[in-house]
């Protein structure tokens, strides 16, 4: 009887990578491969990298250093690198000079490679590099790995024209690729007969889908197509607020199924540092069009990401991040200190800010949030919400959780038979991060 071989991947980053090792995972499945999580039994560990900011970076070399010991114990063990990290030719270097345990590098643009890349590096003593520096074709029916069954995200489109000054994501990713509208609607309507209640569109600026293509089609429409199929929650990420116009307002406003969810970073609240960062939105046009949403989709959730420290960013402009944060009361924030990339042209700006001004602006940013997050889950206290439930709760494993139509995430004791559910939930405790609640059995 021949051994079955086992594969790990370590995923980093954002749900593009989720995707990405999604369909890793399938193409390994169909070759004969299960999961294992002992490493000590794989045949196979792939870490699927980000490279977004430094502290990603530092955790894999960190982690592909410590691989050294596993290959030692398990030499015909396959160690491979992928993902946005491997795009970077720094990051390549290093691996060839300083981590021969690594067998493969390959990048972002040609995971369907993946099968004939493990045949190579079976036969190769040297590291294989297979990185493509520009996108190819959009290469649709791959096999794929999803796990749940209750919530797929759907990737819509690829790449980012955006070129924020700050950002690694285009030179990773490539330039936008739209899907066309009928692979879309046609993975949709699978993901329903197949039982899913939830789908997440997925792209680094869902709302300028289409622009690529040759039909007349924006994200507008995409949406209200995908809500006329019936699957009961749609969600998207991430939406620029350039194109958050009133068409895509009024879509949401009278869709069916179109959670009232939204997550739009708005970066900074100084038109300066916007204007550094080439974000091509001021503050005053964010503020407008944040009021549009709030008065056209009612008990609307907002979040956004946020950066501090953008080189030379002062106090005042600083200040004015967290005026916008007060001013709208975003139910979640995700807040970064700005780290520079190499090759992006932030990188060569110099730093005036010292690390403990960074550390302090991050604090106060997030103790500003964290209030306003709380005071926003409480407006839920004595609500009757409807959630669908995702599982057993890891942090209360005792009660099930799950999440709202505004992406709260509500814990509460049920049967298991409700997982996968749509259920009524009475909600009678609000925490920073969560919901707490009880089950209403109709
Ligand atoms: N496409 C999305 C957008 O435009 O908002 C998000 C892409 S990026 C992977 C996710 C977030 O990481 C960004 O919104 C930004 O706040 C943050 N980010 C990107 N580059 C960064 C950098 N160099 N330093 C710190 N944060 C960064
Ligand atoms: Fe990066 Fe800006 Fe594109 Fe988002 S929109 S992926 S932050 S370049």
């Amino acid at each position: 009887m021949s051994k079955v071989l086992k594969y790990i991947f370590r995923t980093y980053g954002c749900q593009m990578n989720e995707h990405d090792t999604e369909i890793m995972e399938g193409m390994l499945n169909e070759l004969g491969y299960t999961a294992t999580d002992q490493e000590e039994l794989a045949d196979l560990i792939i870490f699927n990298t980000c490279s977004v900011r430094e502290n990603a970076d530092n955790k894999v070399f960190g982690e592909i250093g410590r691989m050294k010991n596993i290959k030692r114990e398990n030499p015909n063990m396959l160690l491979a690198l992928c993902g946005c990290m491997a795009q970077q030719e720094s990051v390549v270097n290093r691996i060839l000079k300083s981590y021969p345990q690594v067998d493969m590098v390959f990048g972002t643009h040609n995971i369907h490679k993946l099968p004939e890349l493990i045949e190579q590096a079976i036969m190769s003593r040297e590291t294989i590099v297979d990185v493509w520096q520009t996108e190819g074709d959009i290469i649709e029916n791959l096999p794929r790995n999803r796990k749940d069954g209750i919530k797929a995200c759907v990737t819509i489109m690829y790449g980012c024209n955006n070129f924020c000054t700050y950002c690694i994501v285009p030179h990773t990713r490539g330039r936008e690729r739209s899907r066309s509208v009928e692979t879309i609607i046609n993975e949709i309507k699978q993901l329903k007969n197949d039982g899913y209640k939830e789908v997440t569109l997925l792209g680094q600026n869902v709302n300028s889908y289409g622009k690529d293509l040759k039909e007349d089609i924006d994200f507008s429409d995409l949406l209200k197509l995908i809500d006329e199929i019936g699957i009961a929650r749609i969600r998207f990420m991430t939406s620029h607020p350039k194109d958050f116009n009133d068409k895509l307002i009024d879509v949401i406003k009278n869709g069916k199924n179109i959670c009232e969810q939204i997550h739009i970073p708005f970066q900074a609240g100084s038109n300066e540092v916007l204007k550094r960062m080439n974000r091509k939105h001021s503050r005053e046009w964010y503020l407008e069009r944040i009021k549009k949403i709030k008065n056209n989709i009612p008990n609307v959730s907002l979040s956004t990401d946020v950066i501090v420290g953008f080189p030379d960013e002062t106090e005042e402009q600083f200040e004015h991040t967290i005026d916008i944060v007060r001013q709208v009361e975003f139910d979640l924030a995700y807040t970064f200190i700005y780290s520079p990339r190499e090759g992006t042209p932030a990188a060569n700006l110099t730093d005036t800010i010292s690390v403990y001004d960074k550390k302090r602006r991050l604090q106060k940013l997030i103790e500003v949030q964290n209030e306003i997050s709380k005071k926003k889950n409480q407006q839920y206290v004595g609500e009757i919400v409807e959630v669908l439930v995702e599982g057993y709760s890891k942090t209360n494993p005792q009660k099930l959780t799950g999440r709202t139509r505004t992406n709260k995430i509500v814990n509460f004791i049920g049967e298991e038979t409700l997982i996968g559910q749509l259920v009524h939930i009475r909600i009678d405790l609000a925490k920073t991060w969560s919901l707490e609640g009880v089950y209403i059995n109709e």
